[in-house]
């Protein structure tokens, strides 16, 4: 498609771990200008460079830094477009008031992700169940909607899955690892997580079981909601003192009962429709199939695409469900901000957003 002009848009939590991503991903976007930032009432008023305690391992961009931070409320001046990263103590109201406003939200929280008529999207694998937003505006009356991403860890697996569904996906065992970035700013003391895995995050495996269930489901004749895929996803979750990478073990049974190798040629060849659109942020291929072993460049590979490629590797047979495989990828790039970022580019291609 042809480029669009720059497109000013807003964010809300934009101080946080997955709002300061946020910056960075949109920073130099092609389509889509930063140009309204909201936070807490503690931060509201500040400069964005005096509310944000900056973690990462780039330069705050400086013309962001000098931007007043925001009250999360509706404004007249904020743009129709606005990318969630707030609190989930706090984002379901909040983002209902932006949609009700006639904002179009793409939300990192999880309070509306499993909604019947809110879109839970992974590009590649689910774009078509943006008809949700249709049965949205109708049921809600919203000028606006609400367009979620799952959360860090599903979006993982689901990319690591969706390749396989022609084989019948049947049972899934799958183990996290996950970096202390998924637990926001501060998020744990060092002195629990150093030298320690913690064998528990709150909530997690649930919405590994069920948010992997919407997004590879198809949605129902009447376009009323998604029929969850019928396969079971069992999660153990762990948090791990990494910074940046989620690595998950998955066992898996497929019906057509495939082989290692079959597997990987599945994976390998995947594509979805953002690289049929030749999306900005889309990677060339959204899962990377590694030959090796081990991990040896493991920043390297959780990078891959911009952090926007998953990596699978260590594909082999499980003498109980039948393939077995590690997928690795970026918590808040693939996982958070640049998997809204990517939302947003299939909306405004795909036509949804006027
Ligand atoms: P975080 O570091 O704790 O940041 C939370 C953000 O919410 C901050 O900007 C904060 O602003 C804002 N906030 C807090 N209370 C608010 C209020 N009453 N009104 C408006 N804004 C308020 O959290 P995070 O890790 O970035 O996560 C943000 C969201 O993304 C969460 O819903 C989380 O579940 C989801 N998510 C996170 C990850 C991840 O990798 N971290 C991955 C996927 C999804 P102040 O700075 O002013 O307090």
């Amino acid at each position: 498609m042809n480029p669009p002009e720059s497109i000013p848009v807003g964010l809300l939590g934009a101080t946080g771990m997955v709002g300061q991503q946020f910056v960075r991903q949109l920073d130099g976007h092609p389509w889509f200008r930063l140009a309204w930032l909201g936070a807490s009432d503690r931060s509201a008023g500040q400069s964005y460079g005096e509310a944000t305690h900056w973690v990462q391992d780039l330069r705050m961009p400086e013309v962001v830094g000098g931007m007043v931070v925001r009250a999360c409320a509706p404004a007249a001046d904020c743009p129709r477009l606005v990318f969630s990263a707030m609190h989930a103590s706090v984002a379901g109201p909040i983002e209902e008031a932006f949609a009700r406003a006639g904002h179009v939200v793409l939300s990192n929280a999880r309070n509306h992700r499993m909604d019947d008529d809110v879109p839970l999207i992974v590009p590649e694998v689910n774009p078509g169940h943006l008809v949700l937003i249709g049965r949205q505006r109708g049921g809600r009356g919203w000028p606006g909607a609400i367009v979620t991403n799952p959360n860090c860890s599903t979006i993982t697996l689901a990319l690591a899955l969706a390749p396989l569904r022609g084989f019948g996906i049947r049972r899934v065992v799958v183990s996290t690892l996950q970096a202390v970035s998924g637990a926001g700013y501060p998020g744990l003391a060092a002195v629990d997580v150093l030298g320690n895995a913690i064998p528990f995050i709150g909530g997690e495996e649930e919405k590994l079981a069920t948010e992997t269930l919407k997004v590879l489901g198809g949605v129902r004749a009447d376009e009323d909601g998604v029929e969850p895929h019928g396969a079971v996803v069992s999660a153990h979750c762990n948090r791990v003192a990494t910074v940046d990478g989620h690595l998950l073990c998955a066992s898996v049974e497929l019906g057509a009962r495939p082989s290692p190798a079959e597997v990987r040629t599945a994976l390998g060849a995947f594509r979805g429709r953002p690289q049929e659109l030749g999306l900005p942020t889309a990677p060339d291929w959204p899962v990377t199939v590694l030959q090796d072993p081990d991990r040896p460049q493991p920043r390297r590979d959780a990078m891959a695409g911009g952090g926007m490629t998953v990596s699978v590797g260590r594909i082999r047979e499980c003498p109980i469900l039948g393939i077995k495989f590690a997928a690795l990828g970026h918590n808040t790039i693939r996982g958070a901000a640049g998997a809204s970022v990517l939302n947003a580019e299939l909306l405004l291609a795909e036509g949804w957003l006027g």
